[in-house]
């Protein structure tokens, strides 16, 4: 994949690549009983390793794994790459045995930056807790949730 755009940071950058994410979550499958969400895994540099959305290839996918799948394990780039994600990754799940958080937690990426904190419509999340301990920055952008929140509103309004 050789898309790139502004190098990972505070302020536009963030907000560019969290765009994007919500961007991905519009193309996700659609669902009653999950949340719709994109992720992206960003270089350094810009350039972008991984991208994906929920259900992409499979209904129980989350769109942080679809990102990391796409990705060596030992790509070097993910000791400077930033994920961003439309939702707070997840700490638990039903369907799949490893959390979002955990996948996260597995590879080097120091940098975590999310839109919106995963309402506790189908579980309690404490995904932002679990990589702030592990020593991860996590920086949450709640001024670029409504995206977020348009795209899953279907799901809020049973909430
Ligand atoms: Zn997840």
């Amino acid at each position: 994949m050789s898309a790139r755009g502004p190098a990972p940071g505070e302020g536009a950058a963030d907000a560019h690549w969290l765009l994007r994410t919500v961007e991905l979550s519009e193309h996700c499958p659609p669902s009653e009983t999950a949340f719709s969400v994109g992720a992206v895994v960003v270089a350094e540099d810009g350039t972008v390793l991984g991208e994906g959305y929920s259900r992409r290839d499979d209904p129980h996918d989350h769109a942080e794994e679809v990102a990391l799948r796409a990705i060596d394990a030992d790509d070097p780039r993910l000791a400077g790459a930033t994920l961003y994600s439309s939702l707070e990754p997840c700490s638990s799940r039903a369907s799949r045995p490893r959390s979002c958080s955990s996948l996260i937690l597995d590879t080097p990426i120091p940098r975590v930056v999310l839109a919106w904190r995963e309402p506790a419509v189908f579980v309690d999340c404490d995904g932002a807790e679990r990589l702030r301990t592990a020593g991860r920055t996590v920086v949450e952008r709640p001024d670029l949730a409504e995206g977020v929140r348009a795209v899953n509103a279907h799901l809020l309004g049973a909430a």
